[in-house]
């Protein structure tokens, strides 16, 4: 095993002074919960560092943990096919830095095939004005290959509404248009949720969000199918993963900066996020109560047995409580047994304590009457340490 580093022991010892003090506070968990309200033992949010915003002569800087599809690197083209004869490469061309839509040469796509991401993406309409309506400035960004968030150049060109740049095409006009001008870098930031269906019902009918240029265009838009050309589209599920497909339109449409960041499960389909289904709630709860158990086994004293009452209220075990109770006896014992001149040395731990029963008792975890939790208020009353309520 690795000896621990410096830091990473300070950090250990952070966390777990942190922790003792962290439980025992929000509102427990429940049927549908497994964390309490501002629990300690919840996953801290991992770290992104942060990448750049784009101008116009540069593209940003992607976050540290994005998938890069195209940085501006001329053999990032092996990263794509024909979407019509895969086993092709795309005839689309890198030039000067930016994937250029090659008109006839058809549809690209990934090699790569995902599902719900944040998707960002930079694209320009050639700076020539030519063709109208759908005719100018024409591509699409399809997520999954499935439902086009529409590219096209209506900056000062009316179309259909729902079929203008950053439309779910055929489903949902954008909310705005924060255009630029032809052969300025427009931004797509797109997050996107696919279908969910189990046994053939809807369970979740799958979304997209879009900012064009920083503006929200798209608030959570349901995608009804996916949308398409002249027909209305019906609820449908999506395949599990799929590529990222631009279009050729017949308009040599260029893109720039294309990354993406996979996002965690919904809850729906077995991800911790927010309400969870009571199956769910119920394991993990009995994971963090085992994680906890885990932990108080490295620990001593009242540290422990605070970090075993604790595992109670995530899931019941009798061996956990029985210890926990077993060392409450002794605690309460050996304070009592402490002389009066020397009993402030112990005031925290008390203090501790006692925090740890009323909440335990406060959430019928122990007895409303227990025992120990009166022998330990009747000391910090004769000693008038109770925390003075603020007028
Ligand atoms: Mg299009």
């Amino acid at each position: 095993m690795n000896r621990p580093t410096l830091p990473t022991l300070a950090l250990t010892m952070l966390t777990t002074a942190v922790f003792a003090d962290g439980g025992f506070y929000g509102d427990p968990p429940d049927a549908t919960h497994p964390w309490a309200i501002h629990d300690m033992n919840r996953p801290q949010p991992m770290r992104v560092e942060p990448g750049t915003f784009s101008t116009q002569d540069q593209p940003g800087q992607p976050p540290s943990d994005a998938v890069i599809l195209f940085g501006g690197k001329a053999e990032e083209i092996e990263k794509w096919q024909s979407d019509k004869t895969p086993a092709e490469a795309t005839k689309w061309v890198v030039k000067d830095n930016v994937l250029q839509c090659v008109p006839g040469s058809g549809y690209i796509r990934t090699k790569e095939e995902f599902a719900d991401c944040q998707l960002h993406i930079e694209w320009s309409a050639p700076s020539k004005v030519e063709g109208n309506s759908q005719g100018r400035g024409n591509s699409g960004v399809f997520l999954m290959g499935q439902v086009e968030v529409q590219v096209l150049d209506n900056y000062n060109n009316p179309t259909y509404p729902d079929g203008s740049a950053s439309s779910i095409y055929g489903i949902n006009p954008p909310l705005a248009n924060p255009l630029r001008a032809p052969g300025e870098w427009q931004t797509y930031d797109i997050i996107f949720r696919r279908p969910i269906f189990k046994d053939g019902v809807e369970l979740d009918p799958g979304y997209i969000t879009v900012f064009v240029n920083g503006v929200l265009t798209q608030d959570h838009t349901p995608l009804e199918g996916g949308g398409g050309h002249m027909r209305r589209s019906t609820p449908r599920a999506f395949p599990e993963q799929g590529p990222l497909k631009l279009q050729d339109h017949g308009n040599p449409v260029r893109y720039r900066n294309i990354w993406y960041r996979p996002l965690p499960k919904r809850a729906i389909e077995g991800g911790d996020a927010s309400r969870m289904s009571a199956e769910a709630t119920a394991a993990k709860r009995a994971e963090i109560a085992t994680s906890i158990r885990e932990d108080a086994a490295k620990l001593e004293g009242h540290a422990k047995m605070l970090r075993l009452f604790e595992s109670i209220y995530y899931a019941e075990n009798e061996d956990a409580r029985n210890s926990a109770t077993a060392m409450l006896g002794d605690f309460v014992a050996d304070m009592k047994a402490v002389p009066a001149d020397k009993i402030e040395s112990k005031k925290g731990e008390i203090l501790q304590v006692v925090k740890a029963l009323r909440y335990l008792s406060k959430f019928k975890f122990v007895p409303e009457d227990i025992e120990a939790k009166k022998d330990l208020e009747a000391i910090i009353k004769v000693n008038d340490w109770e925390p003075k309520k603020k007028k």
